[in-house]
């Protein structure tokens, strides 16, 4: 038996990137599989597809993660078809890098509604179904732990709210069963962050390992933590960056 089978996760932002790493590789663990997404249909159908070939069950949700009700409700979708919640995971997040000096405070409030609001709606909302053997597993950042250069302020101080949320939730959960982790990335190829982007010479020449990570890197974490042989582990961040931060 495969070590996620009869398990459903929900990856939110798995059209691309990592969380579309993190969706195929639990489904390749055996879990059934529900992602999000906010404009990327085609792509996430993709995944969906790809997903649908591990033989089980996935499906799509368009659901904006600036919009808390949307989140919530792609939470209740996920337990209505898939018939049960067992793994979470807020992953959907946006990059913003400018002087202090030039953000504005819609850009404040853009950044935590995605990057922080939107993970605390999803995990409020899964608490209606998770039960023991729970998982909960944000998708932080290097950067909340150590800022390298300029320009990464809002962004640091949104993934660095996580490192709060995952200990206090982990604390309040724990009784229940549910583990609550956040992964660290480092610079990992995607759209967001790509191999061969403007500040990717930058960012090797910060690095241990001077190579991009790929989002398997992030899954295999991320299948690690949702599963089973984790279960004594909670309110724990996972760096897993080529030594960005070492
Ligand atoms: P990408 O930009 O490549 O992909 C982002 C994914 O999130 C897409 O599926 C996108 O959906 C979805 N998404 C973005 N905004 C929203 C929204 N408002 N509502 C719903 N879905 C949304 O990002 P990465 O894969 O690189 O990043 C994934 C996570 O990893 C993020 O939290 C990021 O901060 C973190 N991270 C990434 C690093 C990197 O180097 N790549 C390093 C450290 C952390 P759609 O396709 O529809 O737009």
């Amino acid at each position: 038996m495969k070590k996620l089978s009869q398990q459903a996760a929900l990856i939110t932002g798995g059209s691309r990137g990592i969380g579309a790493a993190i969706a195929k590789r639990l489904a390749r663990e055996g879990a059934d599989v529900a992602l999000t997404y906010q404009h990327a249909e085609e792509k996430a159908e993709a995944v969906v597809r790809q997903i649908r070939n591990e033989g089980v069950k996935a499906l799509a949700i368009r659901a904006d993660s600036a919009d808390p009700e949307a989140v919530m409700k792609a939470v209740d979708r996920t337990q209505a078809e898939l018939g049960r919640l067992n793994i979470l995971v807020n992953n959907a997040g946006i990059g913003m890098y400018k002087p202090i000096a030039e953000f504005t405070v819609g850009d404040f409030d853009r950044i935590m509604s995605v990057n922080v609001r939107a993970v605390f709606a999803a995990s409020h909302a899964a608490l209606k179904y998770l039960g023991k053997g729970g998982r909960i597993i944000h998708i932080g950042s290097c950067q909340a732990e150590r800022m390298p250069g300029p320009g990464g302020s809002l962004y640091a101080m949104s993934k660095s709210a996580l490192v709060g949320l995952t200990k206090g939730m982990a604390r309040d959960l724990g009784p229940r069963g549910i583990t609550v982790n956040i992964i660290h990335p480092g610079p990992v190829d995607t759209d967001m962050n790509p191999a061969d982007g403007p500040s990717a010479g930058y960012q090797r020449s910060l690095m241990a390992i001077p190579e991009y990570g790929s989002g398997e890197d992030i899954a295999a974490m991320a299948a690690y933590l949702a599963g089973p042989e984790s279960g004594y582990i909670t309110g724990a961040g996972f760096t897993v960056d080529g030594g960005t931060n070492a």
